[in-house]
């Protein structure tokens, strides 16, 4: 029910967990987060409280200064650890808010090309999407914009994606994001509130938006893939 992704200068984990706490008045059943690591993705998730995925974190500790995190609120399958997001493929890592309608042809479409499901989630249909879209060798960029396309129903994402350690992407439709705009670091947040330790510089992403965030530059395209101006907005909420 809430999203948060970090492209930053330190240690992502800490203040992936702060931005979740920021969203636990929408709501949630689990949670979770992903980190890339040295060109690898890697996650810890839990159900229930966001304290139970700080301990996890604890016991576990994931490093990486690029991460996502996710408060669940199940629509498609049941709250456990399993379902808990972020979902991740041996190439992405994401976290969706919304429901995807079109999920079973796309699963059918996609496990008879040989992905195996994990899980019960709508969500997961999202990650061997664009898996598949990026081992026909297309750029995360297209795969994204293509990826989105083949979606139906309300969504909010964000991407990480393997050997990308400069890279955080997102999109929504129906489901509302943000981008934040740091000082060598760049956000994407369900909302400003979510944001609200990290930056005031907001823009929010239009209907069919997706956003492509390096440490330096963003770039928003439309659902046509062409590039669009959002309006960077001053927030008056304070950490
Ligand atoms: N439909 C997704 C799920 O059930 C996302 C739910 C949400 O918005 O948190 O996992």
């Amino acid at each position: 029910c809430g999203i948060i992704g970090i492209l930053g200068t330190e240690d992502a984990a800490p203040r992936l967990i702060d931005g979740l706490r920021r969203l636990e008045y929408r709501g949630y059943d689990s949670a979770g987060i992903a980190t890339l690591v040295d060109g690898k993705l890697d996650r810890r998730r839990a159900e229930g409280k966001l304290r139970n995925l700080e301990q996890e974190v604890f016991k576990h500790p994931l490093p990486g200064l690029l991460g996502i995190g996710h408060t669940r609120w199940a629509t498609h399958g049941v709250a456990n650890t399993t379902n808990a997001h972020p979902h991740m493929s041996d190439r992405v890592a994401l976290v969706h808010n919304g429901i995807i309608e079109n999920f079973r042809p796309l699963r059918a479409e996609l496990e008879a090309k040989g992905f195996r499901f994990e899980t019960d989630t709508d969500t997961e249909v999202i990650v061997y999407l664009l898996t598949d879209l990026l081992n026909q060798g297309l750029s995360p960029k297209a795969a994204m914009v293509q990826g989105m396309q083949r979606l139906e129903g309300a969504f909010a994402i964000a991407v990480l994606v393997t050997g990308e350690e400069g890279l955080l992407m997102g999109a929504r439709r129906g489901s509302p994001l943000a981008v934040g705009y740091g000082d060598g670091e760049m956000y994407l947040g369900s909302d400003a509130l979510a944001l609200g330790p990290l930056t005031r510089r907001i823009a929010y992403l239009e209907e069919g938006d997706i956003a492509i965030l390096t440490r330096d530059s963003a770039e928003i395209l439309n659902e046509k893939g062409e590039t669009v101006e959002r309006r960077i907005q001053i927030t008056e909420l304070s950490g």
